[in-house]
């Protein structure tokens, strides 16, 4: 299977990301993305060297490859695919949003649909099939983009004031489509093999050049991601950053400068009704979000060790208010977790054979994520007081003796040195007060569209009418001439 050092070296490829009015010489050893992409590397190696729990056979190569790809077939399939994508959130704390697994689970959903993408020509079909096997065969990194850019949100794509502000098809060539514009928000695009454009907000008739799905590799001459600041540059040292300099997968603008896609990386060519099948009536949304809570999962559970952690040092942890918040936070997290289970104990498998996950409790506790993670850092706050702040400017302090004996002796709690306290302390800052921290709440908040998007998602999930008929029932069972027990 293909290893971290291998992935590395696919990563030096001419691709253009533009930092501080320059162009990248080399993502894999710039300070912005070195520490990610070793992050990354480790991913690759962790699967490789686990074959028995994170992979299943190709059905085309016959050789492992991660279970990230699978197409799920029995609800046997859905728990391996859940073990195996925990295990790589284990990895990285569930701080990585868009890992290799994530748009992985999209691809595999529109894989077993392939008649859907068929509907506009057979090839269309075929070519999503052979994306699907490609990137699980040679287990390549895609990233996507699939929002246009925040211009005027009034306004529908064609309608903007200039043509071509989200990314569409300028021109039709023999080769393939001429990409032009701009797509939010590339999260890890810049680390990624491959990128996925296509449109999930509602397109309406005339928006035709701008309803398309297809991929591009990330050195494809004239695309240029403008990625925000990178919280690893302004690191001093792993101690004193220690998420920031592994974890921060970078989010991007991606503009299309006139990429040429060529025709078999197409999959909906300018078709509206197809580029918003593609979500919902495929699995892809299920299983592509499926992986998204799995990961929150750890996430939260990371939180939770983190608030009790902590206020076990602060010796405060069996203090009444202290334990209701850890038990808020206990509740948070098991209710995602319990969500996730849920989703997969009751299964439902479509008509291609394939089983996902039950939306209703997926998309139920999505509508909630908005919620469930502010709070969870709110709580976390409350808790940690102003020890985060209580902390040396740098690890360089404890390097000088007359500093470090301050600090050992007034920077200490029972059982705990002053180094341990520091190096704790500085991990709950990154996680709840630093910019790394605020961008992980934004992420969490917006990563599936607004908290508006998620809350629809669960409303059309849900079956009201179960609900109505219990109203119903209610109703039925008394008219203006019942009377009260106590007067007949
Ligand atoms: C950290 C981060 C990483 C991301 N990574 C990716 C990625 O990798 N790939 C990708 O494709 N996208 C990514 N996104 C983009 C994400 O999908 C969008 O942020 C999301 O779809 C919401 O769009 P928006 O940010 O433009 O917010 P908007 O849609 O502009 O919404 C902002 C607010 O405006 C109001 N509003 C806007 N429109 C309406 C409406 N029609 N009705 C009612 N209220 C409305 C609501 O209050 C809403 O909360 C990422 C976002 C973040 C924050």
């Amino acid at each position: 299977m293909r290893t971290g050092a291998s992935y590395l070296a696919a990563l030096s490829d001419g691709r253009e990301i533009m930092i501080d009015g320059k162009l990248v010489e080399d993502v894999t050893r710039h300070p912005a993305f070195a520490g990610v992409c070793r992050t990354i590397a480790g991913l690759y190696d962790f699967i490789a060297s686990h074959p028995d729990e994170m992979t299943f056979t190709s059905p085309s190569s016959g050789k492992p490859v991660s279970l990230a790809h699978i197409i799920p077939r029995s609800r046997e399939d859905l728990a391996r695919r859940r073990h195996a994508l925990t295990r790589i959130a284990e990895h990285t704390f569930g701080l990585l949003g868009r890992s290799p697994e994530h748009v992985a689970g999209f691809i595999a959903g529109f894989a077993s649909a392939p008649e859907l993408f068929a509907r506009q020509g057979a090839r269309f079909g075929e070519n999503i099939r052979r994306f699907h096997q490609k990137i699980r065969d040679e287990h390549l990194y895609v990233t996507y983009v699939i929002i246009p850019p925040q211009v005027d949100r009034s306004k529908t794509a064609h309608e903007q004031a200039e043509s071509h502000i989200p990314a569409g098809v300028f021109k039709e060539t023999s080769e393939g489509l001429i990409i032009r514009g701009a797509q939010m928000l590339g999260t890890a695009s810049a680390i990624s093999d491959y990128l996925f454009l296509s449109c999930i907000q509602p397109l309406k008739p005339g928006d035709e050049n701008y309803a398309i799905s297809l991929a591009v590799p990330m050195n494809a001459p004239g695309l240029r991601l403008y990625p925000r600041r990178p919280y690893a540059m302004g690191a001093t040292s792993v101690f004193d950053y220690p998420l920031s300099t592994r974890f921060d997968e970078s989010d991007a603008l991606v503009v299309f400068r006139d990429v040429l896609v060529p025709w078999d990386h197409v999959f909906v060519d300018r078709n509206v009704a197809l580029t918003r099948a593609q979500w919902f009536e495929t699995p892809a949304h299920i299983l592509g979000n499926t992986q998204a809570q799995i990961r929150l999962v750890t996430k939260l559970k990371f939180l939770a060790g983190l608030a009790r952690k902590i206020s076990s040092t602060n010796g405060v942890d069996s203090i009444p208010s202290v334990t209701w918040d850890l038990g808020e936070i206990a509740s948070l997290a098991s209710l995602v977790e319990g969500m996730v289970l849920a989703a997969e104990s009751t299964a439902v498998t479509n008509a291609n054979g394939v089983v996902h996950p039950n939306p209703r409790f997926l998309y139920g506790v999505m509508g909630l994520q908005a919620q469930i993670y502010p709070r969870m850092i709110h709580l976390l706050r409350e808790l940690v007081g102003g020890g985060v702040l209580q902390v040396p400017s740098s690890v360089a302090e404890f390097a000088n003796p007359d500093a470090a004996a301050d600090l050992r002796r007034y920077v200490q709690s029972p059982g705990v040195s002053a180094d341990e306290r520091v190096k704790l302390f500085k991990l709950a800052w990154e996680m709840i007060g630093s910019e790394f921290g605020g961008r992980h709440q934004q992420y969490e908040m917006f990563y599936s569209g607004a908290p508006f998007v998620a809350k629809t998602y669960s409303f059309r999930n849900y079956d009201f009418t179960e609900s109505l008929g219990l109203v119903q029932s209610c109703l039925s069972g008394y008219d203006m001439n019942s009377k009260c027990v106590s007067s007949e």
